[in-house]
């Protein structure tokens, strides 16, 4: 790669919880290795993986001032919700704070926790590596969506937004209508 990231891994060690810093190293990883195995940028690829969660240290009162002091649109999902708003913070921290200018790698982050229909290359690969990263383990079908996120990436998407669809309803979670628009869209995708 032609530059090596220290400077941004040793802010992100610092800022976020030890978990999460793995966590974000391993969609850094794993984003590059979908990136290369579908010919996508993979230098892109990985600071869009290494900064995906970059605002995830803020608490929920934290996101809402945060996002009101910097004009960052909120949805009332979002507000009542305020931990989906890592996203589109972590998007304005990459520009504004670590100087990311490139528009496939802010939209890779703003989209990453609900994807949406239609997402770019960029888009698809980050969404996905935050899924299937090695460090997770959170659905037992993981083997399975690994194999196809390098097979057909729509396939794995669907099958993200299928299980994470189940589980949100199962718990007794507010849904964001982008996962369920995403959903119907891939679903419809993949048949044709
Ligand atoms: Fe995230
Ligand atoms: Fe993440």
């Amino acid at each position: 790669m032609d530059r090596d990231y220290k400077d941004i891994c040793k802010e992100l060690k610092n800022i976020l919880d030890a978990k999460r810093y793995t966590h974000t190293l391993g969609v850094a990883y794993t984003s590059a290795c979908l990136a290369m195995s579908k010919g996508v940028d993979m230098e892109k690829a990985y600071l869009a993986g290494l900064l995906h969660d970059c605002a995830k240290y803020m608490t929920d009162k934290e996101f809402i001032d945060y996002c009101k002091k910097h004009d960052i649109e909120m949805t009332d999902v979002e507000k009542a919700n305020p931990a989906l708003l890592h996203a589109k913070a972590g998007a304005y921290i990459a520009k504004e704070k670590y100087g990311v200018t490139d528009t496939d790698i802010l939209s890779a982050i703003r989209y990453h926790t609900t994807g949406h229909p239609g997402m770019s290359d960029m888009e698809a690969i980050v969404f996905t590596a935050d899924y299937i990263e090695p460090g997770r383990n959170h659905d037992p079908e993981l083997p399975v969506i690994r194999q196809e996120a390098f097979d057909c990436l729509d396939k794995a998407i669907c099958h993200i937004y299928s299980n994470t669809m189940n589980h949100l309803k199962k718990s007794d979670k507010t849904l964001d209508p982008t996962t369920s628009e995403a959903f119907e869209y891939y679903k419809a995708h993949i048949k044709n």
